[in-house]
């Protein structure tokens, strides 16, 4: 075999990738191949012979970057996404270089001890209780499952039911309390868990899609047993924030289990300014949050946490006979996630806490919020814009006018005519029964002109 040809495959990505991010604050959001052109582009037969990874390297840029879409970009404002910082970005290359096995300390000692510090630095700027257990999951999908899991299983023990042991076939019944606004990745981890989505009981929210405390109370007094709440911090439409540590109180009078879902909205906390907005954050019990979104660390990032580190190593420990046991404290990941073998995802998130600082986190969230606020205030200044939530956080929903009437059908239009143009890019959403332009500013470089151009854009599909 030749020597491998490290600087050939890796100089070409480099290169490749330099050329993608500085190009990435002036590339169109619009104009992608379709499906047919992509296919052609890439969906060659096999080779029957190896080719030089260079070479590979060159035509997977060159087939596949077309179909790229820049929402890594400042003016990319479409779901709830975040981009990749270049520290964050640098040391997920690193990762993969080191190719960690970080499920294990003995496959990966600095991944794990990596995890433990980011961990203790992200529960102290998350305003968790000190000594909250963690495991670096993919996405906050699988940090509900993670914090979920946990609950379900705690709560059948102090009811008990070895549920690890038992299932859930005819396991006493655990009643699943969620805000009607909750997101669909509680439903889903629901259904993964085999809990079943008709065992969430629904509570009413006001018009934000915050829970209201006082429907909730109504529905844990209606009966009795083993129960898991599920609090939102951060509606994905609105931003809306539950009143969290009225939920915990009411739920921990019923001894029921709190579950907050913080994708995004958890990184209120780290800023001063705006941490009021989750007080009593911490008596919950297990909190789910996004690294890849605010923090603006790579696909795939996401935390869970918990404040019974315990029942956490109970539901996700996994100690088979030929594991070796961490005699010396050594810290395996494993059994904190739902993943056996895993990347070491912690090394971009240790990079882009101590990128940032404390105070640089505190700024992003800040900066993310007024930009947000600049979005609505520009807005609302025409007269065919209605800005239909309270801007607490970065999101803004907005809807256009229509003279004829039709709001729905001139929002849904205007949010076509904009993604096309490619200035910018956002996404459609339905907001309380009606048509909604949804904007989440949630990217490290968005900046005031990236607003305002987004503004102008906007306005000139409008009145297209
Ligand atoms: C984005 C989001 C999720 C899902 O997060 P993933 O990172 O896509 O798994 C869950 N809950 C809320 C509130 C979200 O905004």
């Amino acid at each position: 075999m030749n020597e491998p040809d490290w600087k050939g495959a890796l100089g070409e990505a480099f290169e490749e990738a330099l050329g993608y991010l500085e190009g990435l604050p002036s590339r169109p959001l619009s104009g992608y191949p379709g499906l047919a052109e992509l296919r052609a582009a890439l969906g060659e037969p096999l080779s029957e012979q190896s080719l030089e990874p260079r070479q590979v390297v060159a035509d997977l840029a060159a087939a596949a970057e077309p179909g790229v879409v820049g929402s890594g970009s400042g003016h990319f404002f479409g779901f709830v996404v975040g981009g990749a910082m270049p520290a964050a970005l640098a040391a997920d290359w690193l990762a993969s270089t080191w190719d960690q096995n970080a499920g294990l300390y003995v496959l990966g000692p600095a991944a794990s001890v990596v995890e433990e510090v980011a961990g203790e630095w992200l529960a102290e700027l998350l305003g968790l209780p000190a000594g909250v257990s963690v495991g670096f999951v993919t996405g906050a999908q699988m940090a509900n499952f993670t914090g979920l899991a946990i609950a379900l299983q705690e709560m059948l023990r102090r009811a008990g039911w070895d549920l690890a042991r038992k299932g859930l076939w005819v396991a006493p019944e655990v009643r699943i309390f969620a805000g009607q606004d909750r997101h669909g990745t509680i439903d889903r981890a629901l259904r993964f868990l085999g809990a079943g989505t008709d065992a969430i009981v629904e509570i009413a929210a006001d018009d934000q899609g915050r829970m209201l405390p006082a429907a909730l109370a109504a529905a844990l007094e209606q009966g009795s047993g083993p129960a898991i709440v599920c609090a939102q911090v951060g509606n994905v439409n609105s931003g809306a924030i539950d009143p969290v540590g009225e939920i915990c109180e009411i739920a921990h009078r019923h001894e029921a289990w709190v579950h907050v879902d913080g994708a995004f909205g958890l990184w209120a906390a780290a800023s001063p300014r705006f941490r009021p907005l989750v007080a009593g954050i911490e008596l919950a019990d297990s909190w789910a949050t996004d690294a890849h979104k605010w923090l603006n660390v790579p696909y795939d990032s996401g935390l869970a946490f918990c404040a019974h580190p315990d029942a956490h190593r109970a539901a996700m420990g996994s100690k088979a006979g030929y594991l070796m046991p961490a005699a010396g404290g050594e810290r395996d990941a494993l059994d904190y996630n739902p993943e056996h073998s895993r990347r070491a995802r912690g090394f971009a998130v240790y990079a882009a806490l101590r990128a940032l600082g404390r105070q640089g986190v505190a700024e992003l969230v800040e900066r993310c919020c007024e930009l947000a606020n600049r979005f609505a205030e520009q807005l609302t200044a025409a007269a065919e814009v209605e800005v239909l939530n309270h801007v607490v956080l970065n999101q803004v929903l907005v809807r256009f006018l229509a003279t004829d009437g039709d709001h729905d059908g001139y929002t849904r239009r205007v949010i076509e005519r904009v993604q096309q143009d490619g200035t910018c890019w956002m996404s459609g959403t339905t907001w309380q029964g009606r048509a909604a332009m949804r904007i989440s500013v949630s990217n490290w470089s968005t900046d005031e002109a990236d607003v305002d151009k987004s503004v102008a854009a906007k306005l000139r599909c409008a009145r297209q």
